[in-house]
């Protein structure tokens, strides 16, 4: 039995997550070769709704590795489908599973006999076509046969530039990745990593304590709204002639209600 790939090309099992890579960092140019059918002046939106709609679902993926950062660090070894954060109310889990179920494989009877199994995104007549729902559909395409690959964690996102790589070994079981995971050009800037390991440091401290407010908040006119209050609380803590302003945490509230979500979490299961 054979395999054909729909819109998608047939590379090396080890090749997957750097392929992923390459498409999310813009580098391959032919990344809508499955959606090469289309109108001329739908591509571009269509490329963009690709891009986004895989950028997602990567960094979900990726992101479910650093749910307990403020503790254990990134640890890609423990990213998981099944979670979800108000920043991503749906699990992978799900939108994998209804995908399959738009677009279960096909068998397809050779003239000889033999058959291919046809996988992917099923193709829609000229008539019917809607670019962007195809270009949905490819990007989820990509993410499950990037999960599907034989080492899919050695997919990072760089904690300085935001470029996606990919490293040569399987991260470990249990060894999170405590200051952050930078791509080969950050790590060369060993002052800017240091800059941004600390930054991050301080951040994730003051997400702490913002998140320690945050579940104090009570709605009464003595609190204030809670973005203000949760501010004036981290602003106690931080040295003299420091503080943060409203905008601070409104910037930051997925991480802070990530944070009091995980901490509710660890509290139930003790
Ligand atoms: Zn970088």
């Amino acid at each position: 039995m054979k395999t054909r790939w729909i819109g998608s090309p047939s590379v090396n099992e080890k090749m997957v997550p750097a392929r992923v890579a390459d498409l999310l960092n813009e580098k391959l140019k032919e990344f809508w070769c499955g959606l090469r059918l289309l109108q001329v002046e739908e591509r571009d939106s269509a490329i963009a709704e690709f891009k986004s709609t895989l950028r997602g679902l990567v960094d979900q993926w990726i992101d479910s590795g650093k749910t307990n950062q403020t503790v254990a660090g990134d640890t890609p070894a423990q990213r998981s489908i099944t979670w979800r954060s108000p920043l991503y109310p749906k699990a992978l889990f799900e939108t994998l599973v209804k995908f399959w179920d738009r677009n279960s494989p096909r068998v397809i009877v050779e003239l000889n006999g033999s058959w291919t199994l046809q996988v992917g995104p099923k193709p829609q007549s000229a008539a019917s076509q809607d670019s962007l729902h195809m270009a949905g559909e490819f990007a989820i395409f990509e993410f499950a046969r990037l999960l599907d690959s034989t080492s899919p964690e050695r997919l990072y996102r760089c904690d300085g530039c935001g470029k996606y790589f990919v490293r040569e070994r399987t991260p470990r079981k249990e060894t999170p990745i405590y200051h952050g995971s930078f791509c080969e050009k950050c790590t060369d800037k060993g002052g800017a990593r240091r800059t941004v390991d600390s930054r991050n440091r301080r951040t994730r401290e003051m997400i702490g304590w913002a998140a320690d407010a945050w579940a104090k908040w009570a709605p009464s006119r003595r609190y204030g709204t809670q973005s203000e209050w949760v501010a004036k609380q981290v602003t106690v803590k931080l040295p003299r002639g420091k503080s943060i302003k409203i905008n601070w945490v409104t910037h930051h509230q997925p991480e802070i209600e990530a944070e009091v979500e995980r901490r509710e979490h660890a509290t139930r299961k003790d």
